[in-house]
């Protein structure tokens, strides 16, 4: 499931491609995905300009001139792909955006856990706030003290769920808590009681720069996951554990374990990570 640097990838790149354009036409090729009647979707898009585009946690929001917003969620395997001018389009597309200077945007998600719900703007703000969602990490105000805050909450949670959880942290997802934990030399199974103060300053000071990397490297394509550009992201062979079972660590070359935590496949090494 794309992650904050992924979802935050797809972002930045839209708002460089279609913020300030126009909707020319839209299709609809799959109606089970979008939350209103297809006519109804159309009409209220067809012909409004694309005012920004945001993000919270892994939620992008669409904001247009219409006061309505786009909220899609893109769950396993929801993308986004742009075609510049003229570009046939020959992928399977569940929705295509046609902008007034014939650039398109498709929309395609092969499992269709993904939605895209359109709503009135001042709408769309309750519905984020109800997901009730933690600090940002990318954010100026997510602080050591912030971080250590929200965590001690949950003393006995063992601490890659928590992580994990999207009303302590927001955008962080299997991939990123496991690589912030073995960056940080703490075994996942620990529980947040059991950690030091030094231990969170660790694990604080990995996750966040585990996740302005991988951004940078616009994020790892350990799934279906690729850009806007159709391209794979290059964070997959910075990835110190995740999917790397029996394969020696980077660290120390002990054996690299997997185990289920939460049904999630959860990599860590044994020796450096305590
Ligand atoms: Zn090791």
């Amino acid at each position: 499931m794309p992650e904050l640097p992924e979802v935050e990838t797809i972002r930045q790149q839209l708002l460089k491609e279609i913020v300030g354009k126009k909707i020319k036409e839209l299709t609809i090729n799959d109606s089970q995905i979008i939350n209103l009647p297809p006519e109804k979707f159309q009409a209220l898009l067809t012909g409004v300009k694309i005012k920004d585009i945001r993000r919270r946690a892994k939620l992008l929001i669409f904001d247009f001139d219409n006061d309505y917003s786009l909220i899609v969620h893109l769950k396993l395997t929801g993308r986004f792909i742009y075609f510049k001018n003229n570009q046939k389009i020959k992928d399977k597309a569940h929705l295509i955006f046609i902008f007034q200077d014939k650039t398109k945007l498709l929309y395609q998600d092969v499992r269709k856990f993904g939605y895209l719900k359109l709503v009135p703007t001042n709408l769309a703000q309750d519905i984020i706030k109800a997901h009730n969602f933690g600090p940002e990490v990318l954010d100026k105000d997510f602080t050591l003290e912030r971080f250590e805050k929200v965590i001690r909450q949950k003393p006995k949670a063992k601490i890659k769920p928590l992580l994990m959880d999207q009303s302590i942290l927001a955008g962080i997802g299997n991939v990123y808590s496991q690589e912030a934990c073995f960056r940080a030399g703490i075994n996942p199974q620990r529980t947040v009681k059991s950690l030091s103060k030094e231990d969170v300053k660790r694990l604080y000071q990995a996750l966040k720069k585990v996740v302005v990397l991988a951004l940078k490297k616009r994020g790892s394509s350990v799934d279906t996951y690729l850009d806007i550009y159709g391209k794979r992201g290059d964070f997959e062979p910075l990835l110190k554990v995740y999917g790397r079972e029996n394969k020696p660590c980077f660290n120390c070359g002990a054996k690299i374990k997997r185990i289920k935590m939460n049904g999630r496949s959860t990599y860590f090494c044994p020796k450096c990570q305590k």
